[in-house]
């Protein structure tokens, strides 16, 4: 099945259309070409779960695993209402242009169950969880395919999958999973790994762009993992948190804002909006804001053409996967906006899941200290790479990443050769 490229109104289309530009320009051939753009598998289960009503309700599950060329599929899983195989599959093929950006020996993979988590109880989540992980215990394992957390999963869900994978194949394996607890095998600064990876390209960005990155004030879209924790490294690294926001809303405050106050309100009201002293704005205010740096860090397609051009931002880093698409990418370049790729910036969790995967594979454990200077050495490294690259051929940051990732995901493939 080689995917065809769908509308540039759709994210799989979108990703495939930047991945044929690229192809294009790296002179690939129409076979290596197709073999590229096709997933070696992709598993579509049905999960019935009893759920604590007594009633019986089937969810679907996906797992698309892109190119395992360079090391087993990585990739998280989500729990989201909209998530359908095209977006997974698009998740999964930027998933092989991730690892291969910052160089870590895995391919691309992804996985979602389309659900609400925000509606479902704890124990109905840990059943849909195990059943789905038993539907798909054949297709994963630590040398095969690595999942992870991803939007609106968390450590908790990464150990249910850990121990159902045990129980099932009679052997304690957390190696199976990455961004579980700390006490379960996890890694020391997995939680915040993605945002501090993002975190690092601001600091990078600002410097390279001869913004003054003490004081610079920062947007973030999304107060989940990556906006919540990207929020409290900024602010304790000296820029100036202005406004967040999360799938209710935003605040907004010129003076800055307080990201752990924020995260106590959050806590207590369920939301960032209403959070006192701040104004309330829409998240399409936010995307809007004149600031140095913008951070989408919720889902896909959230800057789109009609609200690229009023983007103030100088500086957008993706802290989320596919935020910018094909057509806002143009007018963002024609305005000078910078845009640091979601394959380049949301890099540190998969990274760090990679520390962890190898600490699990050898039972022994890096400190957080550790972690987090590993974590911010690979990130500049892959930072000075994709701007290096994006120099070369006079592209665009999300261009160059694109280019260095396919390159060597293209080289690996060629030289494993076609079997048999
Ligand atoms: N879900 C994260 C991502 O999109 C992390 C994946 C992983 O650690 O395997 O990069």
């Amino acid at each position: 099945m080689v995917l065809a490229v769908k509308s540039e109104k759709n994210f799989l289309g979108d990703v495939l259309k930047q991945f044929d530009e690229v192809a294009d320009i790296l002179g690939i051939d129409p076979g290596l070409r197709d073999f590229l753009k096709t997933p070696k598998r992709t598993v579509i289960v049905s999960i019935p779960i009893r759920m604590d009503s007594g009633e019986v309700k089937v969810f679907t599950g996906y797992r698309v695993q892109h190119n395992n060329a360079r090391g087993p599929f990585k990739g998280g899983i989500r729990y989201h209402p909209e998530a359908d195989l095209d977006e997974v599959t698009a998740l999964a093929i930027l998933m092989t242009w991730k690892t291969a950006v910052v160089d870590i020996p895995f391919g691309g993979a992804k996985g979602a169950v389309k659900c609400d988590p925000r509606y479902m109880s704890k124990s109905e989540i840990e059943r849909l969880t195990r059943r789905y992980t038993a539907e798909i215990v054949d297709v994963i394992g630590p040398h095969v395919d690595i999942p992870a957390p991803d939007v609106y999963t968390d450590s908790q869900i990464m150990a249910w999958i850990m121990d159902t994978y045990s129980q099932l194949k009679g052997a304690p394996t957390p190696e199976v999973v990455t961004g579980k607890p700390v006490n379960l095998g996890g890694c020391e600064g997995r939680e915040e790994a993605t945002a501090y990876g993002v975190s690092v390209c601001v600091r990078e960005a600002a410097k390279r762009y001869g913004i003054t990155f003490k004081g610079a004030s920062v947007a973030i879209q999304g107060f989940g993992n990556v906006g919540s924790n990207a929020a409290k490294i900024l602010y304790e690294w000296g820029t100036k948190i202005v406004a967040v926001s999360d799938s209710e809303g935003g605040i907004y405050d010129p003076n800055g804002l307080n990201p752990f106050k924020v995260l106590e309100h959050k806590k207590k009201a369920g939301t960032v909006k209403g959070y006192p002293e701040a104004e309330n704005i829409s998240n399409r205010e936010l995307l809007e804001l004149d600031v140095d740096f913008l951070i989408p860090a919720a889902i896909e397609r959230q800057i789109t053409e009609e609200n690229a051009g009023n983007v103030k931002a100088k500086v957008i880093v993706e802290g989320a996967n596919g935020p910018t698409t094909s057509k806002a990418d143009e007018i963002l370049a024609e305005k000078g906006v910078k845009v640091i790729p979601d394959i380049l910036a949301n890099a540190g969790g998969v990274t760090v899941s990679y520390l962890e995967w190898v600490q699990n594979l050898q039972r022994f454990n890096l400190t957080r200290q550790e972690v987090l200077k590993r974590l911010d050495d690979k990130m500049v490294k892959a930072f000075n790479e994709v701007l290096e690259y994006s120099e070369r051929y006079e592209v665009a940051p999300r261009k160059g990443a694109l280019i260095l990732a396919v390159h060597r995901v293209a080289e690996a493939v060629k030289f494993l050769g076609i079997w048999p």
